[in-house]
């Protein structure tokens, strides 16, 4: 997506992951901020996967010196590289709430939710080198968003749920 107008005949948005800041300005650059605001705030669903995640909370931590734009809507407080470096990147099974079955869970220069609104449903926590437990996928309304990378494991259980999400929206 480049120009705003291609939101048109959209029924759900994955913003997915990378660099949030350098996402960040090229929304700005491209006049995508307001129309993705516009998006997160009419109830749209949305999800976001680590960078994407990163531009949907509404304050952020660790941030480059002059901070970053991000999009906001998810009601919660990240640490933009909470696991560290590229060179920390992990990889580990998941318990997700109301899953049977733990999930395979890549885990690329993440972040990590450190403080939630109550109304933001934590679906799976980890325990962090500080030993804090850190939310790491959650759910508010029509916002999925995901510490981790799902596109590159072979579980399919989030994609079912954001487009189970997606169906509902539409009716
Ligand atoms: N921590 C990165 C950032 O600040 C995100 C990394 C990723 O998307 N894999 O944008």
């Amino acid at each position: 997506m480049r120009r705003p107008d291609q939101f048109q005949g959209l029924q759900g948005l994955i913003l997915p992951g990378g660099e949030s800041t350098t996402m960040g300005l090229i929304a700005q650059r491209w006049h995508l901020v307001t129309p993705l605001q516009d998006w997160v705030q009419a109830g749209k669903p949305v999800w976001g996967t680590c960078a994407g995640l990163i531009l949907l909370s509404n304050q952020a931590i660790g941030q480059k010196q002059d901070g970053q734009p991000l999009l906001g809507g998810l009601d919660v407080l990240v640490n933009r590289n909470y696991f560290g470096s590229q060179r920390d990147s992990f990889e580990t099974w998941l318990e997700v709430k109301g899953w049977e079955e733990p999930v395979h869970a890549i885990f690329i220069r993440a972040p990590a939710i450190l403080q939630a609104e109550p109304h933001v449903e934590c679906l799976a926590t980890l325990t962090g080198a500080d030993g804090a437990e850190v939310a790491v996928a959650v759910r508010q309304g029509s916002i999925l968003a995901t510490a981790f990378h799902p596109e590159l494991a072979a579980d399919l259980r989030w994609h079912a749920l954001f487009a189970d999400m997606v169906c509902t929206a539409a009716g």
